[in-house]
């Protein structure tokens, strides 16, 4: 491969020119090598190690450019940073760092390019492409990255053992990558992984998080849920979806296993929507089937309310993961809460009032939901399977029907308050709630339409009925 080809952007030349100036070395690296060999699109971010000061260079680089853009400096890190038209240039000094125990910062000394890459995280992201003017796009590939690309390894460069536990933010990304990309993690690295999955502890739940959600991104994120089930690292963070495990038996009976369950939940829902919050409601549908696991002996094992345990175990999980508590959660919450609505309603005869009442409470996240729960089919009975994704598809056309007709789905009362006040010349009482839900009744029960003459003549008769006279 000739990697010039990657360099071709102008802005290459122009860090080849600043750092021919500044008299110093300088190299592309990381992520942007590593996705060019891949074939992964065109990459935003570029990383550049200059052999002396990071900083220097990213101002000179500036300074040679026609726009001559603002260079941001974090001083602390010794890294600055700047956009020239849709890319991200971040430049840092090559570094040697050393570790202890109980920070993931290490202590940084500066280095040299051998140095900066032993401190990658792994060979694939330690690729190097020569800027300097004599060697422009030659390849410094210490640790055969190449070869790792090629047969799809994560492998990192010096001893694992000791690379994750100095920073033990790489477990996530190894299996990070490893879903992303799908590629396997070596023997070695894995077995190391699984000795330091304590360390997670060290992490900030943020970083965590970002991690999660790539994998939650990614095309079939139960390989990585898997990768994190099988590593010991889940239980430390999602002790929810780890106690989804296994399958009891009592006098024979048994039920499914849960966390296999949800991943395959979690892999369907991938292949129907990009949005993240919505692939959370599959991860989390359903954890409270843990706590409420219980075995009859006339009904076998069932899981009553657990849609409601799980929507509330959803706001204990996202604050000790220091989520958003925003209108994400109450997505995520209200989807596990409502999770088994739609199942329940197509096992049976699908009638108008229960779509009405399903869109009704399910509101703007009525589609989302049905999502969902045709995610949740994961029957192998092939019978059952077209059953309940023939009966979905019923739900559907009636959901788009009943809306047409009646508007529920963010269902505004077609007589206010006021109005029945004003009719019968009441002050703010119970008799006023009383006929506003029947007339809501009414209507998600197909008895009246959705309309204001309808909903008016049911007041009238509603408030005889309650002895008001109209004024
Ligand atoms: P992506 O953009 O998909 O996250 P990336 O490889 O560009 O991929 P960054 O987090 O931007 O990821 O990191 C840039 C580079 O910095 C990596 O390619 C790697 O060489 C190095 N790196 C990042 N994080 C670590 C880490 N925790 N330990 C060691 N090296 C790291």
């Amino acid at each position: 491969m000739n990697y010039k080809q990657a360099l071709q952007h102008p802005i290459f030349k122009i860090i080849s020119q600043a750092s021919k100036n500044l008299n110093l070395d300088s190299y592309v690296i990381g992520g942007f090598v590593r996705d060019f060999i891949l074939n992964r699109g065109d990459a935003k971010d570029i990383d550049v190690v200059a052999i002396g000061s990071g900083i220097a260079l990213a101002k000179e680089v500036a300074k040679l450019l026609p726009n001559q853009p603002k260079v941001q400096v974090f001083k602390t890190y010794g890294t600055a940073m700047l956009r020239y038209n849709d890319i991200e240039v971040e430049f840092v000094g090559a570094r040697k760092e050393s570790y202890n125990e109980n920070s993931r910062n290490p202590i940084v000394e500066n280095g040299t390019l051998e140095d900066d890459q032993n401190r990658r995280d792994f060979t694939i992201n330690a690729l190097a492409l020569s800027l300097s003017e004599t060697n422009f796009g030659d390849l410094l590939d210490p640790f055969n990255g190449i070869q790792d690309l090629d047969n799809k390894i994560i492998r990192t460069p010096l001893n694992p053992d000791i690379t994750y536990s100095d920073d033990p933010l790489r477990m996530m990304r190894a299996i990070r990558f490893a879903t992303q990309l799908d590629f396997k993690i070596e023997d070695k690295s894995l077995n190391a992984i699984t000795k330091n999955n304590k360390r997670i502890n060290i992490i900030t739940k943020e970083r965590i998080v970002v991690e999660l959600n790539k994998i939650l991104e990614s095309q079939t994120p139960s390989k990585g849920f898997l990768l994190l089930e099988k590593t010991g690292l889940l239980q430390h963070f999602l002790p929810e979806l780890t106690n989804l495990k296994g399958i009891d038996e009592v006098e024979g009976q048994t039920h499914k296993d849960n966390f296999y369950h949800t991943l395959e939940v979690v892999d369907n829902i991938a292949k129907n929507t990009d949005n993240l919050w919505l692939r959370w409601a599959a991860l989390l549908h359903d954890i409270g089937k843990a706590p409420t696991k219980r075995f009859s002996k006339n009904v076998g094992w069932t899981f009553h309310g657990h849609e409601f345990e799980g929507s509330k175990m959803v706001y204990h999980l996202f604050k000790r993961l220091k989520m958003p508590l925003n209108d994400k959660m109450k997505f995520v919450q209200k989807l596990v809460f409502m999770s088994s609505r739609p199942i329940v309603l197509a096992q049976d005869i699908v009638t108008d009032s229960a779509v009405r009442r399903l869109v009704f409470d399910a509101g703007d996240y009525v589609d989302d939901l049905m999502t969902l729960c045709e995610a949740d089919i994961t029957t192998k009975n092939p019978k059952r399977f077209e059953k309940y994704h023939n009966n979905f598809k019923i739900v559907r056309d009636k959901i788009i029907e009943v809306e047409e007709k009646d508007h529920v789905r963010n269902f505004q009362p077609p007589v206010s308050g006021e109005e029945i006040m004003k009719t019968f010349n009441l002050k703010p009482s119970k008799e006023i709630g009383i006929i506003k839900e029947a007339i809501k009744e009414a209507i998600l029960d197909g008895v009246i339409p959705n309309e204001h003459e309808a909903a008016y003549n049911l007041m009238l008769k509603k408030g005889e009925a309650l002895g008001l006279t109209k004024s």
